[in-house]
């Protein structure tokens, strides 16, 4: 296993030739394992209540926002509209509440849901592993769940009350969610919070942890980058556009087989940079607001953090066409991940 120092020496050697031939052999492994091909996915924020206290989030507990929770017809409404843009594979997300989006919500949630994408994903409040089972039932096929930082005291710093402040709870996520089925698990680290190197060291202990533990299950990491909420920035440390490449090139040599998410919180061009390197799944035509597609205009309401990317799904399928890669709206077939569920 790649140390800690390595990392960080990699991660800190400005020179051209250390970035040009990490990107190389990165470009050449990424395409032996996954080809040209690029999944497409949309978030769909069905509410923005949350329990949970963390500095760095417009959603948080003791912020005086707007709350939205979308009801059965208005998420066919947001749904609907995503999937005549294209999209198949959905990402729902709310706010972490167990109260007002508990399991029950949520199971309704990706059953309207699967009326109208084949692929559904959930990133909401980490939960049990039996409330796992029960959503894998009704249909979800992937948990996104980051552990932000683990760095157990800058985590306390920073995820100050409710659930998300149980560090441990949050780790045990992925394990959990496993133990109940799901075939594809997200992780990742909120780059920007705490020293890179450390985090990254971490998620990829983790990772690799997981994967010998549950080798049926498809993995993939995202490394969003801390962003301004309202032009203030909560960064603490920044991580640039340079250290960002590298480091997606540095996870695709250590795990070729590992899907790389890069979402709308990067920028156009910034993205557009990073096809080929390691990058295999983008989300596209991204709106952040609850209700945000269809039902109120974002200037209403207070959105997680600021979309940079503001392209629509065809916009982003013709230009990756025209850069000779494949988008790929739909890669999926519903599998088991080899736990035999009691
Ligand atoms: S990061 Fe998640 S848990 Fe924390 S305040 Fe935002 S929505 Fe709530």
């Amino acid at each position: 296993m790649i140390l800690f120092s390595q990392i960080k020496d990699i991660l800190s050697d400005r020179r051209r030739e250390t970035t040009e031939s990490l990107a190389r052999e990165a470009q050449a492994l990424t395409e032996q394992y996954f080809g040209r091909t690029i999944s497409l996915y949309a978030p769909i924020y069905i509410s923005n209540y949350c329990s949970s206290w963390c500095t760095y989030c417009g959603f948080h507990s003791h912020n005086r926002i707007q709350r939205f929770k979308l009801t059965a017809e208005e998420m066919r409404r947001e749904m609907s509209f995503l999937a005549g843009e294209g999209i198949e594979n959905a990402l729902i997300l709310t706010g972490e509440s167990y109260n007002l989006t508990p399991p029950s919500y949520l199971k309704e949630a990706v059953g309207i849901a699967r009326e109208f994408f084949p692929s559904v994903s959930l990133e909401v409040h980490p939960m049990t592993t039996a409330e796992y089972r029960d959503l894998f039932e009704e249909g979800v096929d992937g948990i996104t769940v980051y552990q932000e930082t683990y760095d157990r005291k800058r985590y306390a710093q920073v995820h100050l009350t409710g659930t998300k402040a149980d560090y441990d709870f949050r780790y045990g996520t992925p394990e959990r969610a496993a133990q109940g089925g799901v075939r594809s698990i997200a992780m990742g680290i909120l780059l920007g919070l705490s020293e890179v190197a450390q985090d990254l060291t971490a998620l990829y202990a983790h990772l690799r942890s997981m994967e010998k533990r549950f080798p049926g299950v498809e993995y993939s990491v995202s490394f969003p980058r801390l962003k301004p909420i309202k032009g203030k920035d909560f960064a603490s440390c920044p991580v640039d556009d340079v250290t960002f490449l590298k480091i997606i090139c540095l996870t695709r040599l250590l795990f070729p087989r590992v899907g790389i998410n890069l979402s709308t919180r990067e920028g156009m061009r910034l993205r557009d940079n990073c096809l080929g390197l390691g990058v295999t799944r983008m989300s596209a035509g991204s709106n952040t607001s609850v209700g945000g597609y269809t039902l109120r205009s974002p200037e209403e309401q207070d959105p997680q953090f600021d979309v940079e990317d503001r392209r629509r799904v065809a916009e982003i399928v013709e230009k990756l066409k025209a850069r000779n890669f494949d988008p790929v709206l739909t890669d999926w077939r519903r599998i088991p991940n080899g736990v035999t569920l009691p």
